[in-house]
């Protein structure tokens, strides 16, 4: 499931990649790109979960994989594998294949104008997130009334954070995944977000997990599994042995993980009603 750590990976091996070599062919589903045939890509750059590739005549493709998309290279793409794919970039001995949600194709000096960027907030992974400037955000009042759980998607308030992320930092801050926002003080959103810029910067490039002990270096923390709660339905919890609970939550019926002891409900909310853990 890519989330911001992940599309960072993707931008900087992409440029490794990619930059200075020729295109000899570019397809996309939907999307004439056949005049980028002969350019070349000047850069790569994530923004929260879009992936930008800026190329040398002055336009730049902007992707974002939504939740089953993903990268990959081979020599040379099958008609099979091409069919599966929204976009193809072929170089002399590559062809980088990309299944996405979206893709984009616009003037690269408006790539930072384009609606779906201008509608993010501050990127997690980005050079010096403001975290501020976040809290700001997330004290809109349309928020207010929203579960936690659903803050911390909203791309508009920070751009990095999925699904997985979501479930391992309200564990980690004991605070149940239902609990309004109006809820939980400036000084509590703010950590929940400095610690999603910790584990996501550290995970760049590698197998995610939350239980590392990050000051040790230790990856995945031993005899404990990757993740405290993600895709952890029915089992113990490491910290207390209750049973992970898992409930559909948000616009996108997001499969979301939580231990009703570590992460007690303050207001009796939704997530009682989730003791039998129904899996929709
Ligand atoms: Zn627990």
């Amino acid at each position: 499931m890519p989330e911001g750590d992940n599309v960072h990976a993707h931008a900087a091996e992409l440029g490794e990649r990619l930059i200075g070599t020729a295109l000899t062919a570019v397809w996309s589903r939907g999307v004439d790109m056949r005049g980028l045939r002969g350019r070349h890509v000047t850069s790569t750059q994530a923004i929260g979960k879009n992936l930008v590739l800026a190329f040398d005549e002055g336009t730049a493709v902007r992707v974002h994989l939504g939740i089953n998309g993903h990268w990959r290279s081979v020599a040379r793409a099958t008609p099979a594998q091409l069919g599966q794919a929204q976009l193809a970039l072929v170089t002399e001995t590559t062809t980088f294949l990309c299944k996405a949600r979206e893709i984009e194709w616009t003037r690269a000096r408006f790539a930072n104008r384009s609606r779906a960027i201008a509608r993010l907030g501050p990127d997690l992974l980005g050079d010096t997130p403001d975290l501020d400037a976040i809290v700001t955000r997330a004290r809109q009042p349309e928020h207010a009334a929203r579960p936690i759980g659903e803050l911390l998607l909203n791309q508009s308030v920070a751009a990095g954070l999925g699904n997985v992320y979501k479930c391992e930092l309200l564990f980690l801050h004991g605070l149940d995944p239902w609990t309004r926002v109006d809820a939980v003080d400036d000084d509590k959103l703010r950590a929940i977000y400095r610690d999603g810029v910790r584990w996501m910067r550290a995970n760049v490039g590698r197998s995610r997990t939350t239980t590392a002990d990050l000051s040790r270096g230790e990856l995945p923390a031993r005899g404990r599994g990757r993740f405290w709660v993600y895709g952890r339905w029915r089992r113990a919890c490491h910290r207390c042995g209750e049973s992970i609970r898992q409930r559909r939550q948000g616009p996108g019926l997001r499969p979301t993980y939580w231990c009703p002891r570590c992460q007690p409900s303050a207001s009796g909310g939704p997530s009682q009603s989730a003791s039998g853990a129904a899996s929709i």
